[in-house]
């Protein structure tokens, strides 16, 4: 596979609405329309590598490709002007109506809507407090955190001033809070959890604490995005980049209306508040609408299907190699939560370790990512566009057949 082939492949993608498609690409979705010829081709003007991600969605890897409806969203605004507050009062009303809440905004990735649920919960629409953050006068803030819950992203917590309060059970959350407790933050994909859910909120409520659920990376399944407004959460995040294939720099926060007013005090289009440096754009903005839109009106059910045949289809072409045994895993979640193949070896047949494919599929033209464990290979198949699902079997199989 050679780069004139990576090329092919880029030109067969999906045409919506005339100027859009040249750097679309469909992972599954829209049927590709005319065949567009890239006029530029940027990758190549700058040298950078092209790469075909065969695992999870990660934002050193540019997040996920946009949807073709997103590209039409974001080319199709990008010739007026907006008022950007009338902008993300729109945005917002039908983001919440789509997902049976009071209120929502488009932040800039899930990290931001963690920093601004949190401001928000300090400052609420008190100017002063706006401007001073995160250099409040008096004791800091305080948020609740499990300690089980503890991860790198809640840096955009204290980056507000605040201080984490770890606390194991529900009795330890209850005899955490204070008069300086302004937030409670569950992780939702953590691993263990000494408080439930229904206990978290019930506990938060009882003390007038506003809860906020991080669940950046937590769809499929699509129900979850109504789910934990449901349980009570007062506010819920889900990155647009990642599986929603919106905008990579953008996100979604939505719950309680006083809340999202106060988190949208402490962002742009402000130009004094601590998330001024998270400005989201227009085009974004209406991109991570239409993302949204065209994910819930997505048949969630065929694009299983359609995910659980690619696994089949490079599994089979691999078992052709002898010793070879490959297998559909689906992640338990929350995180990440869809189908992916796991592929093993007899050592003594092929001589080649998981890792060592990894690295041969990462210094290769296509350069492929894929996901490598101490006794098995694992390729995922939702990130693929559909004309990649044969270059990585094909490349996956002369590797491991070189090493026989
Ligand atoms: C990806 C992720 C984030 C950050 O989201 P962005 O949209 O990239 O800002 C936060 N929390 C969790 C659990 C994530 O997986």
């Amino acid at each position: 596979m050679n780069r004139r082939d990576i090329l092919k492949g880029l030109t067969i993608l999906p045409l919506t609405g005339g100027i859009v498609g040249k750097a679309a690409a469909s992972i599954g979705g829209k049927a590709p329309a005319l065949p567009v010829k890239p006029e530029r081709d940027l990758f190549k003007e700058l040298g950078v590598t092209p790469v075909i991600n065969a695992s999870v969605t990660m934002t050193f890897l540019s997040g996920s490709l946009m949807l073709p409806e997103v590209l039409e969203a974001i080319n199709s605004t990008s010739h007026d002007f907006a008022n950007m507050y009338e902008l993300q009062d729109k945005v917002g009303a039908k983001i919440a109506e789509m997902l049976h809440v009071e209120a929502a905004m488009v932040t800039s990735g899930a990290a931001c809507a963690i920093l601004l649920s949190t401001a928000a919960a300090i400052t609420g629409t008190d100017p002063e407090k706006i401007k001073l953050l995160p250099n409040l006068p008096g004791p800091r803030p305080e948020v609740i955190m499990q300690k089980t819950h503890r991860y790198l992203f809640d840096q955009a917590v204290t980056t507000t001033g605040a201080k984490i309060i770890e606390v194991e059970g529900a009795d330890e959350m209850e005899k955490a809070i204070n008069d300086r407790t302004v937030m409670a933050l569950f992780f939702n994909a953590a691993e263990k959890s000494s408080i439930q859910h229904a206990d978290f909120v019930a506990v938060a409520k009882k003390h007038n604490i506003p809860t906020l659920l991080d669940a950046a990376a937590d769809v499929p399944p699509v129900e979850n995005l109504f789910k934990y407004q449901k349980i009570g959460f007062d506010l819920v995040t889900f990155s647009g980049g990642k599986m929603i294939r919106g905008p990579q720099s953008a996100g979604l926060l939505f719950g309680r209306k006083d809340l999202i007013t106060a988190a949208r005090a402490n962002h742009s289009p402000n130009e004094a508040p601590i998330g001024r440096p998270m400005k989201v754009n227009k085009e974004e903005m209406f991109g991570m609408y239409a993302a949204l839109k065209a994910y819930l009106e997505r048949d969630h059910k065929k694009e299983w299907e359609d995910w659980l045949q690619r696994a089949k289809h490079i599994g089979s072409q691999l078992e052709t190699v002898q010793s070879v045994k490959t297998e559909t895993l689906v992640d338990p979640g929350p995180a990440n939560a869809f189908p992916s193949l796991k592929v093993t070896w007899d050592p003594e047949k092929i001589k080649i370790k998981p890792e060592d494919v990894v690295k041969a599929l990462k210094g290769g033209t296509p350069s492929i990512v894929a996901g490598g464990r101490k006794d098995h290979l694992l390729v995922g198949v939702v990130l693929l566009r559909p004309d990649q699902v044969d270059i990585v079997a094909g490349r996956v199989k002369s590797i491991l057949q070189q090493a026989t």
